[in-house]
């Protein structure tokens, strides 16, 4: 690294957008090379991030030809394409009290519903989102499921209005835990790894559900985990409740996923009995896709500092949790490099993660002329004094990151519908198909959004992108595991 220490620096201007930071006291390094350019540097990232149409395509292609390996065999491909044993979505006619629990990456929520059938719908809702501690992220199983549950038990002590459990009834909730499981059946599932920076040991290869149920026994909270799904699976479900038409669901949040509504007797390695509707949801878990990726120096090192190199490649370059990330890094190389910042580095942007996709989201709204919200933004949260010419660097870094993701978001999308419509003549591209979107990223990022939907289109064409209904489902994934707890509900859900 081309830096020396240099002693701590104390800075007198105080432009912030926060008390707390008030001229704060900064550690600075001092540059020592300056051979290259920013302009230079941008130059090369923009060339390795590019994803013009035959790269898009590439990605589309490789999408399905991976979706296709390991539906034939277990561990035939990058995607595990695991079944989710859903293969009965909610219809309207759900009736009664159902909780869910919904454990991301960032947050965890918990969610009660009241559903009053075809007629009366959802007749109530209400949740609460708890962030997780970070050190919990590093702890043990019991620690981290005990937190849960002790959060569902709170909430669910908190119960009245106009919820209530029909008589001699146990509560039910649906369990959207959004990590690679390996499903054993609708209500169990042995994880397969962590991902998204958690590092929690004696979970790998265990029962996520048991975890839970004996959790939850240790709180004393008398719920049964009638429905394990991923996010994606209980996004597709809660849109599908509204509409027909749903038969992809994308999270696009801290981490990435997607599932889509697969025909039985496309599935050479399923085994055992099949569904009654002959399909099922799969959960592709796409976030472990890797082939024909546009990638840069950048990303192979966050890569290989990142505690599961080379896992999650198409996860690391398109979302929320890495974007940020690839963005601090670039502009390292820059003040280190090319003195974008001047003679000096401060501490801040060399610390991993320091700068989060939120914050080069919020810099790309600025369209001031100054571009000064991008200038307090860069202060306050890397500590880095910058003039309009570097803020314009900036902007365009963040923007080279995000297009490429929300470009190879799109490309990924494209890939499971040619899969589909590939299976079945017509069921995609001859009628209207929605693809139901959620997640913190593609909820919050309009370049994102916009990008990805650039790329749906033109990989699609004017005429069958017309048809294809790229849609926010917000807040789907919670409703969906609570609507699939009452699919899937031991008192069944004809009443
Ligand atoms: P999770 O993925 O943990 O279930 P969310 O779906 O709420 O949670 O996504 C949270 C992630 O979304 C954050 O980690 C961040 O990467 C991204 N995000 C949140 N807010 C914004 C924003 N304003 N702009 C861009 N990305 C955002
Ligand atoms: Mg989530």
């Amino acid at each position: 690294m081309s830096v020396t220490a240099s002693p701590p620096a104390v800075r007198s201007f105080c432009i912030t957008r926060s008390a707390k930071i008030v001229s704060r006291p900064r550690v600075v390094m001092a540059v020592r090379s300056n051979t290259i350019s920013a302009a230079s540097i941008l130059t090369k990232l923009q060339k390795d991030c590019a994803t013009p149409l035959p790269v898009l395509r590439h990605v589309s292609d490789a999408m399905a030809d991976d979706m296709r390996a390991g539906l034939a065999t277990e561990d035939g491909s990058d995607l595990k394409m695991i079944l989710s044993y859903v293969d009965a979505l909610p219809t309207g006619n759900e009736k009664g009290l159902f909780y869910a629990l919904d454990l991301g990456g960032t947050n965890f929520r918990v969610l009660r519903v009241q559903l009053g059938g075809k007629e009366e719908r959802v007749i109530s809702t209400e949740f609460e989102q708890v962030s997780i501690p970070p050190e919990l992220m590093f702890g043990t199983s019991e620690e981290l499921f005990d937190f849960i549950a002790s959060g569902l038990a709170k909430f669910a002590q908190k119960e009245g209005g106009k919820f209530h459990l029909q008589q001699g009834r146990t509560r039910e909730t649906g369990f959207t835990f959004s990590f690679p499981v390996k499903q054993t059946s609708i209500d169990s599932g042995i994880l397969i790894k962590w991902t998204k920076g958690f590092a929690v040991s004696g979970t790998a290869g265990k029962d996520v559900v048991a975890c839970l149920n004996e959790a939850m026994k240790r709180q004393e909270l008398d719920m049964r985990v009638s429905a394990l799904v991923n996010d994606a699976v209980g996004t597709l479900a809660g849109a599908r409740y509204w509409d027909d038409d749903v038969m992809v669901a994308v999270i696009l949040g801290t981490g990435t996923n997607a599932c889509y509504v697969e025909r039985i007797d496309a599935i050479p390695k399923l085994q055992g009995p099949s569904s009654k509707s002959g399909r099922t949801i799969v959960n592709t878990e796409w976030g472990a896709f890797s082939n024909g990726l546009p990638l840069t120096e950048f990303d192979r090192e966050m890569d290989a500092e990142s505690i599961n190199p080379h896992e999650q490649i198409f996860e690391k370059t398109i979302s929320g949790m890495y974007l940020g990330e690839i963005v601090r890094r670039v502009l390292l190389r820059m003040a280190e490099g090319a003195e974008l910042f001047g003679h000096s580095v401060p501490e801040e942007l060399l610390m991993p993660f320091a700068l989060r996709t939120p914050d080069i989201c919020a810099m790309q709204q600025d369209t001031s002329k100054d571009l000064e919200e991008v200038g307090l933004i860069l202060y306050d949260v890397v500590g880095v004094n910058s003039c309009t010419n570097a803020r314009k660097v900036v902007i365009d870094v963040c923007d080279t990151i995000a297009k490429r993701g929300g470009r190879l978001a799109g490309a990924g999308i494209v890939g499971i519908l040619q899969k589909m419509e590939h299976n079945s003549k017509g069921l995609i591209f001859g009628k209207r198909t929605v693809v139901a979107m959620d997640g913190g990223l593609y909820e919050h990022y309009p370049q994102y959004r916009r990008y990805l939907q650039e790329a749906v289109t033109e990989l699609l064409g004017p005429e069958i992108s017309r048809n294809i209904v790229i849609e926010h489902s917000k807040d789907g994934s919670g409703i969906g595991a609570a609507l699939l707890a009452a699919t899937n509900s031991k008192y069944g859900h004809d009443f």
